[in-house]
């Protein structure tokens, strides 16, 4: 596995991008990192003895698309439950279920450990990516907290967290440029005599102090 940080970072990347409003609640970004670290609760099972290609084992169901969607069409409406997320329900979804999903994808990116069960329950066939570039991270705190555990450290920071913090970036860009498109849009509001109101509050403001002077110099 790549370390649960790391999974929780690039979930929250995800979300970020995937997320119905500019702004999210807490409530949101808890869900997307714990959604993005809960696969590998799976080691518990470890001393069952329940290895692949048994489902129930490491990187078996827990870390399958079904899996996924099914937890996302939990979480969200328990989450979520206002009118004002009815519109968003699918987005929301989807946000989880990527989120959840970009384990099982960043898993089959490392160089080690077992398959994964993208399609269990329906097949208990292991995949792993061809290409790997993640270390493996060590299972545990002690070995995590090791020479080995820095080591995936220093790999995480390259291959999940800068790529996470780049899907943010670009997720905001996206967002203020959409949000720009309507500054400077009108809309006839016959009601108030008004032909000039913004559909936005947010000129920028030098625009404000631009159309103020004009006014003062108008009363001249
Ligand atoms: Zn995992």
């Amino acid at each position: 596995m790549a370390s649960a940080f790391s999974h929780a970072v690039f979930a929250s990347g995800l979300g970020a991008a995937g997320s119905p409003r500019a702004r999210m609640p807490v409530r949101y970004w808890v869900a997307l990192a714990i959604i993005g670290a809960a696969p590998d609760l799976d080691v518990v099972v470890y001393p069952a003895g329940l290895n692949a290609p048994h489902i129930f084992g490491h990187r078996g169901i827990t870390h399958a698309l079904p899996f996924a969607a099914v937890c996302a069409a939990l979480v969200v409406p328990l989450l979520f439950r206002g009118v004002e997320w009815r519109p968003h329900r699918f987005r929301l979804w989807l946000a989880v279920f990527a989120a959840m999903v970009s384990h099982a994808v960043l898993d089959a990116l490392t160089n080690g450990g077992q398959g994964i069960a993208f399609f269990a329950p329906f097949s208990a066939a292991r995949f792993h990516f061809p290409w790997q570039p993640i270390r493996v991270s060590p299972i545990g705190l002690t070995a995590f907290f090791s020479l080995d555990g820095l080591r995936v450290i220093q790999n995480e920071l390259v291959w999940v967290w800068l790529p996470s913090a780049l899907l943010i970036l670009v997720a905001r860009l996206v967002r203020a440029r959409h949000a720009g498109w309507g500054t400077y849009a009108s809309y006839p509001d016959p009601a108030h005599g008004d032909h000039s109101r913004g559909l936005r509050t947010s000129r920028p403001a030098s625009a404000e102090a631009h159309v103020s002077e004009g006014h003062d110099r108008s009363r001249r």
